[in-house]
């Protein structure tokens, strides 16, 4: 065997063997997109759905072009920017809660992952109890059914009641600019089967959902955009939804809208109030927007906010 593996030495040596790596072809492939926490007892796993280029330099509001420019430069940021859509799994031990469900067909091939990445991560759509959902937009609930079909089909869509009424409402759509209009289509296709079905429900107030897993209503980007919060041995993580879109621009500007808030002040207004809460309590953050997989921390900087990602860990995984 030494006698071997001295030859092969020799040989590579002579540049007889071994083809260069320059020679062989590149993957260009991502690792499969989940990444896994515990939260107190609860097991947590990020899962992504892709990513979605996004012209933020147009969408971003209530900054100045240069402002937007300087703050941009500061990150090494550029437009379009590669927002990452995250959805995440809550294993309570009883329930297995998903709160969103990715976009489904409706933002191309970089996205649309979830189902893969929630198979990579060792579960089973017919699996999941409940679907928490932060609220309708396409990217947060078009993984939901694909072709009139439940695509998790013991689960339980759970949603505030304006939200619901609100994407359902043919009146709204009629008022919608038409730029919107589709976003009522979408929602009207990810929740119909479930309500044909019988597996919707939704909630007007603070509600906790099951055990250890509490909906809390933050209307402003949506009418109806709620925030779902787990608490497990004294530990927590809020669950953000649309609170934030661009962690670059928006921890150093709090105050920046997006053009598809529906009503601006109120998100502001909400952001603010979830930015100060968490850098108060120091529980975890989850955001859908936020680079995958978007968990992190606060820390409070003057008017801006500092995000503290999670690291890589094993703390209480199987290794
Ligand atoms: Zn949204």
């Amino acid at each position: 065997m030494k006698k071997f593996v001295l030859a092969a030495i020799g040989l590579t040596l002579a540049g007889v063997a071994a083809p260069s790596a320059a020679e062989t072809p590149p993957h260009r492939t991502q690792a499969p997109g989940f990444y896994r926490m515990m939260v107190g007892e609860f097991e947590v796993t990020a899962l992504s759905d892709g990513i979605a280029d996004q012209p933020m330099d147009k969408l971003l509001t209530r900054i100045a072009p240069a402002e937007l420019e300087r703050l941009a430069k500061r990150r090494f940021l550029t437009f379009p920017v590669e927002t990452s859509i995250n959805a995440f799994l809550v294993n309570t031990g009883t329930s297995l809660v998903l709160v969103d469900s990715g976009a489904g067909g409706a933002f191309g091939p970089a996205a649309g992952r979830l189902a893969r990445n929630l198979a990579a991560a060792g579960y089973r759509p017919d699996q999941v109890d409940a679907v928490l959902i932060t609220h309708l937009h396409s990217d947060h609930s078009g993984g939901l059914a694909a072709e009139g079909k439940r695509l998790f089909p013991n689960a339980t869509i759970y949603a505030h009641a304006r939200e619901v009424a609100h994407w359902l409402s043919p009146d709204e759509e009629r008022k919608a600019p038409e730029g919107m209009k589709g976003l009522f289509a979408a929602a009207r296709a990810a929740l119909g089967p479930y309500q044909d079905a019988g597996k919707l429900r939704t909630f007007a107030d603070a509600v906790d959902i099951v055990p250890g897993v509490r909906a809390e209503p933050t209307p402003g980007h949506t009418p109806g955009h709620a925030v779902y919060a787990i608490e497990s041995k004294g530990e927590r993580m809020n669950f953000w939804g649309d609170l934030i879109h661009v962690a670059d621009i928006q921890f150093a500007a709090p105050g920046i809208a997006i053009l598809y808030d529906t009503d601006q002040d109120a998100a502001i207004g909400q952001r603010a109030a979830a930015f100060r809460d968490a850098a108060d309590k120091s529980y975890w953050v989850a955001a859908p927007h936020i680079a995958f997989p978007g968990i992190g921390r606060l820390r409070a900087e003057g008017q801006a906010y500092d995000w503290v990602p999670a690291a890589y860990s094993l703390k209480g995984l199987t290794p």
